[in-house]
């Protein structure tokens, strides 16, 4: 049976699953997303993501042409025509079909779009044993361009930065800020432990500001592991005990070796364990 994608209030199949090359979201990466988990059949921090979907879309002036319990019916509906009961979420809203100059406001109604289906970031192994990363050389959005807290569809300088890792045999890169502090990996947000602390960049680093990630400063807070959210260099990177990186899609992921550096004895920290198990079974409760 062929996956089915909600389009604009329809089913269908993956293979006829189409928009229009007219559509902004194509020409222009005008839109934005969100990528949301299912986990045993409940949308894990449902209404977390569409609050950010709709600022996203405030800041971008895109108006979103569904209520939310809209979205969260084409949500579930299209879960359930798919008999999903765990599975990754994506949500796109575009600007819609339009003419071929810029203005939005030649887009009479933005278009939305559900896909749900299966996803692995890394492969299993680098879950256990962790994973090599390196810095890039292209940096985040400067925060007064499309600021990094917008889920744009727009992710060229991210795309960069994995096409630098890919180059340097690893699979994620971490992302630095216009000022050369720490802001992010490509698709996830980047923890460090230092002296039993953990340690993650603000949100006014140019980083967007993850889901799970705020989730695992409330796991740290609950579970009285010391957390601050504040501003590091690569430095505070090479020098840490521990590191992780988390994403909806990716999860916790155990970060061994940075730009060559082992991190702590080069495997998964204490930390980083404790929390990962602390987040899976949190991602079961809600
Ligand atoms: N940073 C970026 C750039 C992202 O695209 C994502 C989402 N994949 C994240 C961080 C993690 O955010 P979340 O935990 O909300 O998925």
């Amino acid at each position: 049976m062929s996956l089915k994608v909600w389009i604009d209030g329809k089913l269908y199949d993956k293979e006829d699953a189409k928009i229009s090359v007219y559509d902004h979201g194509l020409l222009y990466g005008d839109g934005v997303f969100e990528g949301i988990r299912v986990y045993a059949g409940r949308i894990f921090k449902r209404e977390e993501h569409l609050t950010r979907l709709w600022d996203s879309a405030k800041t971008i002036r895109l108006a979103i042409p569904y209520t939310r319990d809209e979205v969260k019916a084409a949500m579930e509906q299209t879960i359930k025509a798919n008999n999903f009961t765990d599975c990754y979420v994506r949500l796109v809203v575009t600007r819609g079909v339009g003419y071929l100059g810029l203005n939005p406001n030649k887009c009479p109604r933005p278009s939305m779009f559900v896909i749900t289906d299966t996803i692995e970031m890394y492969p299993r192994e680098m879950y256990e044993k962790g994973m090599a990363v390196i810095t890039a050389s292209v940096i985040r959005n400067h925060p007064n361009a499309i600021s990094p807290r917008v889920k744009s569809l727009n992710y060229l300088n991210n795309i960069l930065a994995r096409i630098e890792a890919a180059d340097a045999g690893v699979s994620e890169a971490i992302m630095l800020n216009h000022e050369g502090n720490v802001a992010e990996c490509s698709a996830d947000n980047i923890f460090i432990v230092r002296n039993g602390q953990v340690a993650t960049p603000t949100t006014t680093d140019g980083i967007l500001e993850g889901i799970t990630r705020n989730a695992i400063i409330d796991l740290c807070s609950r579970m009285a592991i010391p957390c601050i959210e504040k501003t590091l260099q690569r430095h505070d990177l090479y020098i840490a005990e521990e590191c992780f990186l988390t994403g909806s899609a990716a999860e916790v992921v155990p970060i061994t070796k940075i730009d060559g550096r082992t991190i702590g004895t080069g495997a998964p920290g204490p930390i980083t364990k404790k929390l990962s198990e602390a987040f899976h079974r949190h991602t079961r409760e809600g």
